[in-house]
């Protein structure tokens, strides 16, 4: 298990482009589930991107538990994102699609298997793991995202937007999903959402960023209750 620490953390796209992360510091714990809010184009996604490895850090230090992953490819980072467009591979079946990352880093082929049946039987998308995603409905593929990204039992979870493109209904029961395989795994989890519901209900802190810059850091009752 490990927790993430964001130390000084700055970014911008372009060499004299304006920081749009702008010296964050965030000590995330072992296990904890953080969500980041935030108006849209205060850097989310781009601080979030960078604990992945999938942009580049201007300057500062990621360090996921002991180790400083600056310069470590996403691939090597013992971590798994859910986006909010849920990406999967169209030509793959569902269980091609789960085990896509396992087989990646040369997983055996009977623990791939094992993996891809048990996340799958938690998910309860047993029953569709010979479908390609164009036969699944919008909460089934989700699952089958989610499912992409547990099977793989990384350290550390990055979602974000995971279920903003979900109906009502359907939202409501994955926030209950997603708070539950945290529990169970026990992983950290990085969690960004615009909808306050879900900040309020699913973490155990909240880092409010504005402007690049983090505002606030609290529980949700520090961060939303205030007198
Ligand atoms: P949201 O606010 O819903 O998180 P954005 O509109 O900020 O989404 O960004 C959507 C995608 O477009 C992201 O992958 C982001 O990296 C990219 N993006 C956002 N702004 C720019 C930009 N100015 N130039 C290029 N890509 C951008
Ligand atoms: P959020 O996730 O909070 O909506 P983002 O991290 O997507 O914010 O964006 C932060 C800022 O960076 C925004 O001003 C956005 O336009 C800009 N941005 C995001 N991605 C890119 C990109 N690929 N190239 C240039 N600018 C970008």
């Amino acid at each position: 298990m490990a927790g993430v620490s964001l130390q000084h953390l700055y970014k911008n796209y372009s060499k004299n482009g304006p920081f749009v992360v702008k010296d964050v510091n965030l000590e995330i714990e072992d296990g904890e589930f953080m969500i980041f809010v935030g108006p849209s184009g205060c850097g989310k996604s781009t601080t979030l991107r960078m604990v992945a490895g999938l942009e580049r850090i201007s300057q500062g230090e990621i360090y996921i538990g002991e180790e400083l992953v600056n310069n470590v490819p996403p691939k090597k980072r013992d971590i798994a994102m859910v986006f909010q467009n849920y990406a999967l591979y169209p030509n793959m079946s569902v269980f091609e699609n789960m085990a896509f990352g396992l087989r990646l880093r040369k997983t055996e082929k009977h623990l791939i298997d094992s993996s891809v049946k048990s996340t799958s039987r938690t998910l309860e998308i047993e029953h569709l793991l010979e479908r390609r995603p164009r036969q699944l409905s919008g909460g089934q593929r989700q699952r089958v995202a989610l499912g992409r990204a547990i099977v793989r039992h990384p350290k550390v979870f990055l979602m974000d937007e995971p279920l903003s493109n979900l109906d009502a209904r359907l939202r409501v029961q994955m926030r209950s999903e997603i708070v539950d395989m945290h529990r169970n795994l026990g992983t950290t989890m990085i969690y960004v959402t615009h909808d306050q519901t879900e900040a309020m209900t699913m973490g155990s802190r909240i880092c409010v960023m504005k402007d690049g810059i983090i505002q606030q850091v609290g529980t949700p009752e520090e961060v939303y209750m205030k007198p």
